[in-house]
């Protein structure tokens, strides 16, 4: 059974990302009492899917890393897993909230052993890959997870294989019985951390992301690049395998179109930025890129960034919005159609694999949000008074880059103290 002891001086951050274990952190080591609660079996987010940082190009790891360390370190913040709000009830310095927990059917005896996995042959699409690779039914969701604790797939459950997982592990961790628990608990103030999402790319209808297989998505091309990636790092294109050394990278997909996202996703430049800096990364001078964009924008200490790729003779910049992508059937390449803004010329141009710069929504649509929050036409959350005592971090606010994520998350911290703060000062 999940415990979780918490009165209304306590603040609950929902979503662990680097946004909301940020906040978590920050108000904890302010002495708080934290509650942290996160959908996944581990915390990480969306960064932990990333294979490199702009604009530094260091990786993602290093941050988490520390951040792992400093979270470990606080008995006052506690994390719990598998965990969606169902409900959040009251006013700022009295919540209730109702939290609704997955069974992970493992349990605190897990030592990450590895030998549940090798026992079941049974396969599933791999989340944190997007699904570009298969992991085993009893697995850990990446390298780096935090808890480092297994999970079995409850599509397993009730079959042959469970019962191999549970025969293999030495320590009795697994626990095949395990049921979803419901839980209701106090907070004082409520930290709305659950992130962004990609866009659905198959909507993109002119782009063939669902006919064509050498278009992928942003996302998609972090997990191509990373060595613990479905390519352990290479970068091949999915139809056949053949090194991807000619890229094209869509901008605005799916953003700044009101038959899509009306939003300028605000990230997706500097992403296309970084990722060309891959494909030389892999392949020396050989290796060329291709952004077609409508305008960049690369804002603050960013611009050093673009100025620096554009000086680059191997990244070449169209002004374009692409209309349409059609496939070469003989040589599985995508030929991407449109028109030049700056010469008016018509173009047909093939490419090795095409990037879509996916647009970035909320994670939680907005109408289904589990507490009375005001939010904006896309659906990000707004610092209106009338939220009370819920405050949105990082993405959940805004289209945002980790830097001004982990700012904002740090704001909402200060934000939450002070509410729990007042609760504090009228009981004593
Ligand atoms: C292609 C691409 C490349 C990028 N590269 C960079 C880069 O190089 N540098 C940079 O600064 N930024 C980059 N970004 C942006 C970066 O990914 C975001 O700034 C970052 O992920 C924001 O973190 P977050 O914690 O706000 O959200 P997220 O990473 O989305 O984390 C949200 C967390 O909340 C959890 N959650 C969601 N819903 C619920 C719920 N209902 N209950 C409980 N938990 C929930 C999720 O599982 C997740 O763990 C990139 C973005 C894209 C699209
Ligand atoms: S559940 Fe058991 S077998 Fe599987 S990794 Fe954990 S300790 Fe090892
Ligand atoms: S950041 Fe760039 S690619 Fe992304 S929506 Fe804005 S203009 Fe388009």
């Amino acid at each position: 059974m999940t415990d979780v002891v918490a009165t209304n001086q306590t603040i609950l951050v929902v979503g662990g990302g680097i946004s909301g274990m940020t906040a978590a952190i920050e108000a904890a080591e302010c002495g708080k009492d934290v509650v942290l609660l996160e959908k996944n079996p581990s915390v990480g987010g969306r960064v932990s899917q990333l294979y490199k940082y702009f604009p530094k190009l260091c990786f993602p790891t290093c941050g988490m890393e520390i951040n792992l360390r400093r979270m470990k370190a606080l008995k006052n913040l506690r994390v719990v897993t598998m965990a969606e709000v169902t409900g959040i009830q009251g006013d700022a310095g009295n919540y209730d909230v109702s939290v609704r927990i997955a069974p992970r059917y493992v349990n605190e005896n897990c030592t990450a052993c590895g030998d549940c996995a090798r026992a079941v042959e049974a396969e599933y699409d791999d989340e944190f890959n997007y699904g570009l690779t298969k992991r085993k039914g009893a697995y850990l969701p990446f390298n780096m997870a935090y808890p480092q604790r297994y999970v079995v797939d409850p599509a397993m459950i009730g079959s042959d294989d469970a019962e191999k997982a549970k025969a293999a592990c030495k320590v009795d961790a697994i626990d095949l019985d395990m049921k979803e628990e419901n839980l209701q608990f106090k907070a004082g103030a409520v930290i709305w951390a659950t992130g962004w999402q990609p866009y659905d790319a198959g909507r993109i209808q002119p782009y063939g992301y669902d006919r064509i297989q050498n278009v992928i998505t942003s996302v998609e091309f972090e997990r191509l690049m990373d060595p613990f990636g479905p390519t352990g790092g290479k970068l091949l294109r999915p139809s056949d395998g053949k090194e991807a050394k000619d890229v094209a990278f869509i901008q605005c997909a799916g953003s700044r179109d009101k038959n899509h996202l009306a939003h300028c996703s605000r990230i997706c430049c500097m992403a296309s930025l970084k990722q060309s800096t891959y494909v030389q990364e892999q392949f020396g001078d050989e290796g060329k890129s291709s952004i077609y964009y409508i305008d960049i924008r690369a804002i603050d200490r960013f611009e050093d960034f673009y100025a620096k790729v554009k000086a680059n003779g191997n990244v070449r910049f169209v002004k374009s919005k692409v209309a349409n992508i059609t496939e070469d059937t003989k040589t599985g390449n995508p030929i991407l159609h449109g028109v030049d803004t700056e010469g008016y010329n018509r173009y047909s141009n093939p490419h090795d694999l095409v990037v879509l710069a996916i647009g970035m929504q909320p994670s939680v649509p907005k109408d289904a949000f589990p507490a009375d929050v005001v939010v904006n036409e896309s659906g990000f959350v707004e610092p209106a008074e009338k939220n009370g005592g819920v405050f949105a971090a990082g993405t959940a606010s805004d289209a945002l880059d980790v830097n001004r994520a982990v700012q904002h998350a740090t704001a909402s911290a200060l934000r939450a103290i002070q509410v729990v703060n007042r609760v504090a000062g009228a009981e004593s």
